[in-house]
């Protein structure tokens, strides 16, 4: 939940997903829907079907039996190179090292390579600078602490910009510490961003929406209102006529940006009179896109009735 999400937001998710999904049989056991419903808000929804993946895995095939190893923990849905290092090494003391961001940042520095921070290079000299001083720790230390110790020294002293070298522990072996730090690791370079246009079509009445599960690969699982994409105002009525929509697409009423892994959304809102109040749905029933939320944030000023 932690993954690009601060602690504050998560606590009060974590705890309800704890309180529903109490141990990895109840979470196997439910459907991929009430899932996603529990994570609903959290964004990154793939995290929340690996998730209910895994846990199937262990209950099922497992036995109800976790993972101890680096290689076990890397064999479940959803668990990579990061967590499986970082599971492994803090759960279970495996001398395996954890390279996330944070590391990435001091090993450039300490080491003063002149590469990008998303350079592959970068991510292997870690690799290597960690592997060789887990090998230099004594029987009674632990790697997981260590691991813990260098992402803890990236959060807090040696950050992206402005790096506290003063106060580090590791400035005598800092190949950076005379003010080559705040420029390593070089900037990364960013993936360009692709436009999408989205045209909603929006009924309600009574708190109560048309909704349905999105199709596209982003948020698959997830519901939001009916849309199309790349769509003019004057196909809409015929696309939805020949999904097999019920109802006649009105004025637009609104329009919503969302940014979903180096896609920029724009999504125009389109009224659809004339549904059924029995085709609606009250949104807190079903787990509902980032998109979908902002969607049904629209001003309520029209009802639709049947
Ligand atoms: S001395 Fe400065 S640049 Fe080097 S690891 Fe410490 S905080 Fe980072």
């Amino acid at each position: 939940m932690l993954q690009q999400t601060r602690v504050d937001a998560v606590v009060p998710y974590y705890e309800r997903f704890l309180r529903i999904f109490p141990d990895v049989y109840e979470l196997a056991a439910a459907s991929e829907e009430e899932v996603l419903q529990m994570w609903a808000g959290l964004g990154y929804y793939r995290r929340a079907k690996m998730l209910h993946q895994a846990a199937m895995v262990v209950s099922e095939r497992r036995q109800g039996a976790f993972p101890r190893t680096r290689k076990e923990w890397k064999e479940l849905p959803g668990i990579g190179e990061y967590t499986s290092a970082a599971i492994a090494s803090i759960a279970y003391g495996e001398a395996v090292g954890v390279v996330d961001g944070n590391v990435k940042r001091v090993v450039a520095r300490v080491k003063a390579l002149k590469l990008r921070a998303n350079d592959r290079a970068l991510h292997q000299a870690a690799d290597v600078w960690m592997e060789e001083r887990l090998g230099e720790l004594k029987p009674e230390e632990s790697p997981g602490d260590f691991n813990q110790a260098v992402m803890e020294l990236g959060a807090t002293l040696c950050t992206p910009k402005n790096p506290s070298c003063a106060e580090c522990p590791i400035l005598e072996t800092c190949a950076s510490s005379d003010g080559l730090a705040g420029d390593l690791p070089l900037p990364a370079k960013r993936k360009e961003m692709k436009k999408y246009h989205l045209s909603f079509l929006v009924a309600h009445s009574g708190g109560r929406f048309l909704l349905r599960p999105c199709e596209g690969n982003w948020n698959k699982g997830l519901w939001e209102p009916p849309s199309f994409p790349e769509t003019t105002e004057d196909e809409l009525q015929e696309k939805w006529k020949k999904a097999g929509g019920e109802g006649t697409v009105g004025s637009a009423i609104g329009e919503v940006r969302h940014t979903i892994t180096h896609h920029q959304i724009r999504a125009t809102l389109f009224q659809l009179k004339g549904v059924p109040k029995s085709a609606l749905r009250d949104p807190s029933e079903v787990p509902l896109s980032g998109l979908g939320r902002k969607v049904l944030k629209i001003p309520k000023s029209f009802t639709v009735t049947g």
